[in-house]
């Protein structure tokens, strides 16, 4: 089987190289190869089941077309400081471009227009005020919310069109390695993804965009065939749940709060990501059965609660070099000690040093929205430095949200993000092998849905010059 252009994974990034291709009038056949099943044929049985039953051969809220889009918040960061190190790359003025150009897309499949803050300036700067106080730095960055019914419906649109316009895509087939001839990558081995049915495809060009979920296949592979590659960052956390009306202000403003500090004694980068106003906490189930926290929002149905995570960023350089191992581990005992479910702490615990008990949480104001995450003690699995700088952050995060360092406050774990694995390129997308490119999450450069989007959309451009 030979194609002009094989993508690997069709999340955001293989999606928008596809359309970009075709946008640019590209004659090339495409074929695109996804793991998982077509987006309308997605569904998470947790719906019914309340929780999380672990779906095998794989997890549907990450796994499918759109990859870890369909079931995310769809929240679109329009500002090139969020969502990736891509501008380090291509530099920032051309990543705010792409990433205005990729907004357009979006808008023509049907986005919502709204864009959350923006036009509130003075009570913006009211928020940064308290922000500097409290030695913390406030990134500005308007957001696009499609929420998550919305997101799929997008990205159905985007599969069909693909679809109409001649785009092959292989469902339920996945990649069990690419094949690398006299330092040229010729094409990829896939097998059904149950195993079995296994066929070659050689193309003159290969993306690989398989998302952080293929991150560690992707590492495996750099190392077996000599891809440049370097360890990058992992992100330790929690993710942080409290009443509506504790971040109302935030919410309304700026509907995400982007707070990036240094807290004493360590000094790492710690930052919040991924806030929900009015959302919802969830489970995700990694291939290898690590269940991690996430959180994401609806258009329509709302909690009373918001979450957001809190980042603390991991890097090792001599004698271990291996951020995906240690954060795994960090997330496996924790996954132990709470029976293979999400672990759940009252911040006024933490700082009590007892674990909490199911019975104190329904005392509360703020309810779990996750029902089946275990109350129990985080700080008997998270490394001291991690949850000292997460401590540290929150009584920051109290004074530019008063409330926030609150007893009450919820704390899931494990809150994991595995950006490591950055793949060698350079500003053109060049990878160290003729005919590879990597894309997206995978490829450790993004880390969002609109700069995995416009990291595509490069890809999309080149591919189509090369004709
Ligand atoms: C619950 C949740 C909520 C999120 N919310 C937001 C948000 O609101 N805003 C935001 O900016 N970001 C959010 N994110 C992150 C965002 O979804 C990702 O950054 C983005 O999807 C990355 O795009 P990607 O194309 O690089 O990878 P992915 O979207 O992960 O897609 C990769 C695809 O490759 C497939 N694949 C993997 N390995 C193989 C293989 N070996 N063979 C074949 N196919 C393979 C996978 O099945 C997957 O479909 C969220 C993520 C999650 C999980």
């Amino acid at each position: 089987m030979k194609y002009d252009c094989l993508i690997i994974g069709a999340g955001p990034a293989g999606i928008f190289t596809a359309v970009e291709m075709l946008r640019k009038g590209s004659k090339k056949k495409i074929l695109m190869v996804e793991k998982g099943v077509s987006v309308e044929k997605r569904r998470c049985p947790k719906a019914k089941t309340k929780e999380c039953v672990n779906c095998k051969p794989f997890c549907h809220i990450t796994t499918g077309f759109s990859g870890a889009g369909a079931f995310s918040d769809g929240k679109l960061s329009l500002s090139y400081e969020v969502g990736g190190d891509l501008p380090t790359l291509i530099g920032a003025e051309k990543a705010q471009e792409t990433i205005n150009y990729t907004d357009k897309i979006y808008l023509e499949f049907g986005a919502d227009p709204h864009v959350e803050g923006l036009g509130q300036e003075q009570k913006v700067k009211e928020i940064r005020r308290r922000a500097i106080k409290a030695g913390l730095k406030l990134v500005d960055c308007p957001i696009r919310h499609l929420g998550t019914e919305k997101a799929q419906k997008i990205y159905y649109d985007l599969q069909e069109y693909l679809l109409n316009s001649g785009v092959e895509i292989w469902f339920s087939t996945i990649c069990k390695d690419i094949i690398i001839e006299n330092g040229a990558c010729i094409g990829a081995v896939f097998e059904d993804s149950k195993g079995g049915n296994e066929r070659t495809v050689y193309a003159s060009d290969v993306v690989v965009a398989t998302g952080r979920k293929g991150a560690e296949w992707l590492e495996k592979e750099c190392e077996k065939h000599n891809i440049l590659h370097q360890p990058g960052t992992v992100d330790i956390g929690v993710r942080v749940e409290v009443r509506n009306e504790i971040l109302e202000e935030v919410n309304e403003v700026l509907y995400e709060s982007k707070l990036i500090g240094y807290p004493l004694p360590f000094k790492n980068k710690v930052r919040t990501f991924c806030q929900n106003p009015g959302g919802f906490v969830s489970q995700e189930n990694y291939d290898n059965n690590l269940a991690v926290v996430n959180g994401h929002s609806y258009k329509d149905l709302k909690s009373n609660n918001t979450n957001l995570a809190i980042l603390v960023s991991h890097n090792f350089t001599y004698p271990f070099n291996q951020p995906i191992e240690y954060a795994q581990k960090v997330g496996e005992l924790t996954n132990m000690l709470a029976n293979g479910k999400i672990l759940v702490q009252r911040y006024g615990d933490i700082l009590d040093g007892k674990r909490t008990w199911e019975k104190e949480l329904s005392q509360s104001n703020v309810k779990p929205t996750i029902p089946d995450a275990v109350a129990g003690d985080i700080t008997a699995a998270m490394p001291y430095r991690a949850m000292t700088n997460i401590i540290n952050f929150i009584k920051a995060m109290d004074y530019v949200v008063p409330g926030f360092a609150s007893s009450e406050t919820l704390l899931y774990s494990p809150e994991l993000k595995f950006y490591s694995n950055r793949v060698k390129m350079d500003e053109n997308l060049t990878t160290s092998i003729k005919g590879l490119y990597c894309l997206g999450d995978s490829s450790g450069w993004t880390r969002g849905l609109m700069m995995a989007s416009a990291m595509g959309v490069l890809m999309g451009r080149r591919l189509s010059e090369k004709e």
